[in-house]
Order: C-alpha cells, then sequence, then structure tokens
C-alpha cells in the first residue's frame, strides 16, 4: 500500500519525527515543486512551480491532525482580453489522518461513526498523503474565469482588438443606417 501512495502522490509527507503521543506536535515549512499541473486550462499551477506548505502537525488521540497553509502561482489568461495572467492562491486546511489501526479495526463495542468512508484519511505506515487536502485547497480557489484586473473590457467582437486600445466611439456599424449617413467617418480598417 505505502509503495504504491509513494509512487503516486507527489505530497507524501513522512511523520516519523512526531511522536505517536497525543499533544506532540512539529511545524514544517515545505516546497513542492514536482506535483503535475494544478488547474484548469484556463488557469493552473504549472507542474514544476513551487507549492508553498506551512505545516503543523499535531499528535491526537486518533492520528495526526495537520494544519496547513499552502500557497502557489497560477498562470493562464485573461477570459475576456486573452492577456496572460498570474493569479496568486492561499488556503488553509485541516485534516485529521488516522492512525492505520484506528481506521481499519474498530474497537470492540466502539463504533467509529463516518459520515462518508470514502473521506476519511488515513495514514500509511509513517506517511500522511497531502494531496487531496492540497488539490482540493488550490483549485476551489482558483476562479473559474480569470481576469486580468477586475474591470476588464475584453475585446471588441467586431475586430477582435482589446477596448482599451481602442479609440472611445469605436464601433463596427456596416450597414447600419445611421452610421451610413456620416461623411467622412472612417472605420479603423480603412
Ligand atoms: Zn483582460
Ligand atoms: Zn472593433
Amino acid at each position: 500500500m505505502m509503495s504504491t501512495a509513494a509512487e503516486k502522490s507527489p505530497f507524501l509527507f513522512n511523520c516519523h519525527e512526531l511522536p505517536r503521543r497525543a499533544g506532540e506536535m512539529r511545524e514544517y515549512e515545505l516546497t513542492f515543486e514536482d506535483h503535475g499541473s494544478i488547474g484548469v486550462d484556463l488557469l493552473a499551477i504549472p507542474g514544476d512551480a513551487p507549492i508553498d506548505v506551512d505545516l503543523r502537525l499535531e499528535a491526537v488521540a486518533q492520528g495526526v491532525l495537520a494544519t496547513a497553509t499552502v500557497s502557489g502561482e497560477a498562470v493562464g489568461e485573461c477570459t475576456r482580453c486573452l492577456e496572460p495572467l498570474t493569479f496568486f492562491v492561499q488556503e488553509e486546511f485541516q485534516e485529521l489522518f488516522y492512525y492505520e489501526v484506528d481506521y481499519r479495526q474498530k474497537p470492540k463495542g466502539k463504533e467509529i461513526v463516518v459520515e462518508d468512508e470514502d473521506e476519511l484519511l488515513a495514514m500509511e505506515g509513517d506517511f500522511i498523503d497531502l494531496d487531496g487536502p492540497i488539490r482540493d485547497a488550490l483549485i476551489l480557489n482558483l476562479p473559474i474565469n480569470p481576469l486580468c484586473k477586475e474591470d476588464c473590457e475584453g475585446l471588441c467582437p467586431g475586430c477582435g482588438l482589446k477596448w482599451i486600445d481602442l479609440p472611445d466611439g469605436h464601433e463596427h456599424l456596416v450597414g447600419d443606417i445611421r452610421w451610413a449617413q456620416l461623411d467622412g467617418w472612417q472605420g479603423p480598417n480603412s
């Protein structure tokens, strides 16, 4: 099990320094740089871009409580004007990783109440796999429609140029009777 996870997850962390005594605590500043692209086509943290994780591990009765601040910089393009942009993401998460014994062997007379078994995170030996929590924290904070700036005016649908580069009053009115009456007007393509 452990080797399988180690092969597929870039966010495995070895907790061997943390004694399995409730109340013990360790803190780490980690940087991950080989994790595959995180995000969507329009906006993603490149696969080799640093993802910083300030991690606090606390031993509790059932396992290891991981509290983290994760941050990274996504690159993409503005959905309105297609300019390249970067977007800084920072988010916190807290997850409990159960000791394997707690997870797999329910003590007699006790039920571990789990809302959804799939969401229960278990340690794998001394390892915790931060992959899910880190990806969720980052992806859920990436805007679906990234903008270079809040009030980006986007592109003129007529010529595809940026509104910001076009003169005031720029329009495409081919066949528009109102404009046909204006002598001397010269369109941007004339
Ligand atoms: Zn824009
Ligand atoms: Zn135009």
